[in-house]
Parts: structure tokens; sequence; C-alpha cells
């Protein structure tokens, strides 16, 4: 039985989809004007690994993820790149696709773009129109926070009397407060629009996600996930515009939000000089050693990425890999081993344990403790030489299954190496065997210019790209 915390009840629930065992999940996607930045990576993954979980339980999960491909932000970025929205936002959507992809992350089912359902939004908006949620001033659409009686409800806001008829027409806002918000903006001179029935202008921010959710997913879902920096205003808007016409309430069972990043104990930040992109840390680290850092706390708390984490991470990753080694080198003949049943019950009992932490509101670094007090008990008896083939099988067969969830305890497909690096390998290895010492370390260093790494191991050279 998984629990879950909701941000709407702001307590932790039994997990039940509205149907059967299918989930309908839904994540806010990025907004396409500059690379992706390791909160992004944070929180992506976290998702990600929830969604594993989910899967790994035997739900049948629908995920989508938009794209915001016209908003405030990308129209700036354009003018001052001097290209247009399009060129800029197929740009970032294939690095952001290429960086989900470099860490790990499972593809969505759906990654719908703002742009390609414009009508869609139109539709969506002529309906609140027509049932007096929305009105029109100036050929802009507003969205009246004070017909919708539930506003507030996810982040507490109250509307207060006196603020109602003030409008904002930014797609962010700061303030903390109840406010009529755009849903369609009048085009400004010089920026880019499409027809509607105001007039040329382009949708607002919020309402994009009620429309792909609604068109993708359902007027009800399972699950609706983001920062949570997106709960105010960006998600108690989705709910008004959802609910507001929609014949299903709640649009929304479970609202899950995920903590923010911290760059050294700092808020990361442009100005700050402390911003990161995905690029830059993948050059750095192995994606696996930022999932394992990203599961070391729990999804709902602030995280810190700095050096000494990165570095913790690694060093954890590299027990498991050593004890993973440990397994498939594993060889006794006609040894006294360990009691099969000993293995089994330890094996299950991990299991168990395991997806207790995770049931419970998925508490990964929770699920990992069970994993390293599991490699506590084991290593032991594999130093000793007392697992057998079988046994050192069965382990292994319960880290692949966990794996499903985290992607991070096994290597991914490995990265083809060039031809020109597997012959310097050869070569090296020749040297090495010829006691050529010099020449051996030579040509290593010449691989690691190629931007390789190799390590020596029991099994033979293992060849890294950097
Ligand atoms: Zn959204």
């Amino acid at each position: 039985m998984i629990k879950v915390y909701n941000s709407l009840s702001k307590k932790e629930e039994i997990f039940k989809p509205l149907k059967d065992k299918k989930v309908a999940f839904y994540v806010c996607g990025p907004t396409v004007y500059g690379p992706g930045h390791i909160g992004h990576a944070r929180t992506y993954i976290a998702f990600d690994i929830i969604r594993r979980y989910l899967e790994y339980k035997g739900y049948d999960v629908r995920y989508a993820m938009n794209i915001t491909d016209i908003h405030d932000d990308i129209i700036t970025a354009a003018q001052m790149q001097k290209t247009d929205i399009f060129t800029l936002g197929n740009k970032y959507t294939k690095m952001f696709l290429h960086d989900q992809n470099n860490l790990g992350i499972k593809k969505a089912n759906f990654y719908p773009r703002v742009t390609e359902n414009i009508k869609e939004i139109i539709k969506f908006i002529q309906e609140l129109e027509e049932k007096g949620f929305a009105y029109e001033k100036d050929d802009s659409v507003y969205f009246d926070v004070s017909k919708f009686k539930d506003y507030g409800k996810l982040s507490g806001i109250k509307i207060k009397k006196a603020k109602t008829g003030t409008r904002v027409e930014t797609d962010k806002y700061e303030r903390k407060e109840a406010i009529d918000f755009v849903l369609w903006k009048k085009a400004k001179p010089g920026e880019p629009f499409w027809e509607s029935p105001w007039g040329q202008g382009r949708p607002g921010w919020h309402i994009e996600c009620s429309v792909m959710i609604k068109k993708h997913l359902g007027e009800q879902i399972d699950i609706h996930a983001g920062a949570i920096d997106l709960l105010f205003p960006h998600h108690e808007n989705e709910i008004a515009q959802t609910e507001a016409i929609a014949k299903k309430k709640p649009f929304v069972k479970y609202w899950l939000h995920g903590g923010l990043l911290m760059i050294n104990g700092q808020k990361m930040s442009k100005s700050l000089g402390n911003f990161i992109t995905i690029e830059q840390v993948l050059e750095k680290w192995d994606s696996r050693v930022i999932r394992m850092f990203v599961a070391s706390s729990h999804y709902q708390s602030k995280l810190n990425w700095s050096e000494r984490n990165l570095l913790q991470a690694k060093k954890n990753l590299e027990k498991i890999e050593e004890f993973i080694e440990k397994l498939k080198t594993q060889n006794v003949k006609g040894k006294t081993t360990t009691n099969s049943k000993q293995i089994e019950s330890l094996i299950r009992k991990s299991k168990k344990e395991f997806e207790v932490a995770m049931d419970d509101n998925f508490n990964t670094p929770e699920a990992l403790a069970v994993l390293f007090e599991m490699m506590k008990s084991i290593n032991p008896l594999l130093d000793k030489n007392k697992i057998d083939k079988k046994q050192a099988k069965d382990i292994l067969e319960f880290l692949k299954n966990i794996d499903k969830i985290f992607n991070f305890i096994f290597p991914g497909k490995k990265e083809a190496i060039p031809e020109q690096i597997k012959e310097l390998v050869k070569k090296r290895e020749k040297s090495r065997k010829d006691k050529q010492w010099q020449k051996a370390d030579e040509i290593r260093k010449q691989i690691e210019q190629l931007g390789f790494n190799i390590k020596d191991t029991a099994n033979g050279t293992e060849v890294k790209k950097r």
C-alpha cells in the first residue's frame, strides 16, 4: 500500500488511482528559452523515480509533460538572440529531450507543445468566457478569480474582496495574492501572434497545462507533479481553470511537489553566477552519480548541490559497483558455502524493507539505506568466499529489479568505443605484458587526451568515455 503526501490535503494519503491500476501522471515541463539546469535535473529525476516505482508495483502509468514554447521569457530571449521563437524553441526542446535521455529519464508518453495546441487553448478560453469565469479587457482575456469560490484551496491564498478586478498581465508573478490572471494576451508590436476571437495574441502561461491535461490524460488525473515553486500561482491557476468548467471534480487527486535544489546553500540564479546547466554537469559527473545524488534525498526536501555531496554520491555508487564486481567474480569450487535459506531470507527481507520505504511517500534515502544494509551483511561472506554462484545470481537479480526504479546501480548501454581507442588499449595491454611500463603509461596518457578513461580490473582493461 503506497502512501503519498498530497499538497492539496497537506496530509499523507493512501494512494488509490481513480480507475483500477491506471495512473494518469502529469509533470509541468520546461520553458524552452535556454539550456536546462540542474534544478530541472533534480525535479525530473525525482519524478522519474516515482513513476518507475509505480510501474514496478504494477501500475499502468501514462506520463505527460508539456513543453512551454511560447512565454514572456521566450519572446525576450528570441529578441535578444535575434531569432524567432520557433527556432529558439526547437533548439532548446531538442536539447531538453537530449538531456532527459542523458540523465536516464524514461521518455514520457506525451510531450505536447503549446504552439501546436493553440486551437484547443482558444476553445478552452471561450468556454471559460461563456460560463462567466473569464472576461475580455483591451483585447486580452483574464480569469476572474472572484467567480471561482475554491480559489486558494491549494496554496491557502484567500481572495480579498477589495482586490477583485485587479489584473496581472505577465506570465510569472511574485505577489502572493489572488489576482485576475491572463488567459490570452494581446500581441504587442513585433511579438509573435495567432488570430483569435479577441484579436491577434497568444496564450498566457497557465492555461496550457489545463488544456494539455484534458487533451492527453482526461478531465481528471491521478497525479500532478512539479517543483514547489510552481504551486502558486501556476498550479492554483490550473485548478481554477479546469475546475471552473469540468464536470468531474477535483481535477487532480494527488498533488506532488518536489523540493528545490540549492547550490552550495544558495538559490541558483544567473545573477549570482551559480547557474549550472545539465550539459556542464554531465561533462564532469556520470549521470548515474547525479541520479544517486538525487535519490539520496527525499523528493520533497531541499537538496544541496556541492562538490562534497556529489563526491559522496560517487563514493556510494563505487561501493555498489565493488559489491557487484565481487558478486560477478564469485567462483566457489567445492568450498563450504553459506546456507542458501539464509541468503534467500536476506533477499526477501531486503525486498520487503525496500518496498516499505518506497511505499512511504517514496522515501528513496530509506530505500537506499536498505540496500547498503544488505551489502553490509553480504560483503563479509563474499570476502570469505562463502557465497556460491546461484546465491550471487539471486542477489544480482534483486539488484536488477530495484534498478528498474533507480536506474543507476548498473551502467546503461555502453557507449561505443571508437576503433582508434580500442587499438590503443590493445597496444597498451601488450606493452604491459612486455613489462614496458613507460610505454604503457604514455599510451594511457594518449587515451586520456582523446577523452577516455581506463581502469585496470581483474577482468582486463575497462574503457569509459569521460
Ligand atoms: Zn504546468
